[in-house]
């Protein structure tokens, strides 16, 4: 079954003024469900206004976009669908703002009309699920934890509204090789295990080369390629760079439980190299 059928979709920001902008234009996209698709593609090439319609965030100017089976284009499901596409925002940890971690992952679910025991089932095994034991940090201030933990405590915000769509705006920037796994690979069990569907847009190769199902390439606003990893990959950068024994190498290491490791040095980091 398809939870997103983008076809032809268009976006403009500012439209008929001076500063008007063409961010999508005509993006045709399927994903079925259960599916872990990677977008890909330079600054600016589109993919956060991509995401954005998914989640009802923003409207597609035209062309149509069905995400789960109905038409963005009905103000009232669009407005249901934080519920059903969970949006992990680039840095998300800058949004944490409540005074617990318990109370920064009930927020959703009281907004979702829970009952008091669903919210602490979910709060818990939300953060379960992203490695923390509740126990220890659910009374604690999000700003107390180190900066991977707070990453976790957002992505376990997210996660605690059980949404049948995960879109995740490059999760691991900035975190360790320890933290970005860590990251990876819960969404990845959630994948596997719950069949819950997987957007991630990130840069790292070895991300999208060991998680992704399928790959989008996207190129001023266009979708330049999309397919399997390994052909999508080949056709745009080039054999060399996926030789099958990197790749055989990868997945061993993976198995091995070596954590990702995608180069992202910080500025500092690189200097101290
Ligand atoms: P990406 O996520 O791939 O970096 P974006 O979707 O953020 O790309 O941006 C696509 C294009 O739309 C870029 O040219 C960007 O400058 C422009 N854009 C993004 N957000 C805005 C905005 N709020 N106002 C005007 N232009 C924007």
């Amino acid at each position: 079954m398809l939870v997103i059928e983008a076809r032809e979709i268009s976006y403009t920001y500012h439209p008929g003024t001076s500063h008007a902008k063409k961010a999508l234009d005509g993006i045709t996209l399927t994903v079925e469900r259960g599916e872990f698709l990677s977008l890909v593609g330079a600054n600016g090439s589109g993919k956060s206004t991509l995401i954005q319609q998914l989640n009802g965030l923003l409207l597609p100017e035209a062309g149509e976009l069905m995400v789960l089976g109905r038409s963005v284009a009905d103000k009232g499901y669009r407005e249901q669908l934080w519920q059903k596409v969970g949006l992990v925002f680039q840095f998300p940890e800058q949004q944490l703002f409540e005074g617990t971690v318990y109370d920064e992952l009930a927020y959703g679910l009281k907004n979702m009309g829970l009952a008091k025991g669903e919210i602490d089932r979910r709060v818990q095994e939300a953060l379960l699920g992203v490695g923390i034991e509740p126990a220890g940090v659910s009374g604690q201030s999000p700003f107390s934890l180190s900066g991977g933990m707070r990453r976790r405590v957002a992505v376990a915000s997210i996660l605690a509204m059980e949404p049948e769509i995960l879109v995740l705006d490059e999760p691991t920037a900035g975190l360790d090789p320890e933290g970005s796994s860590q990251i990876l690979e819960t969404v990845k069990r959630l994948q596997r295990e719950k069949g819950i569907t997987v957007l991630l847009v990130s840069h790292c190769l070895n991300e999208l080369i060991l998680f992704s199902d399928r790959i989008a390439v996207l190129e001023k606003g266009r979708i330049k390629a999309q397919g399997k990893v390994r052909e999508v990959l080949s056709g745009t950068l080039g054999e060399a760079v996926i030789l099958p024994e990197y790749l055989n190498v990868l997945t061993d290491l993976r198995e091995k439980g070596w954590p990702v490791h995608c180069g992202q040095l910080t500025l500092e980091e690189a200097a101290a190299e």
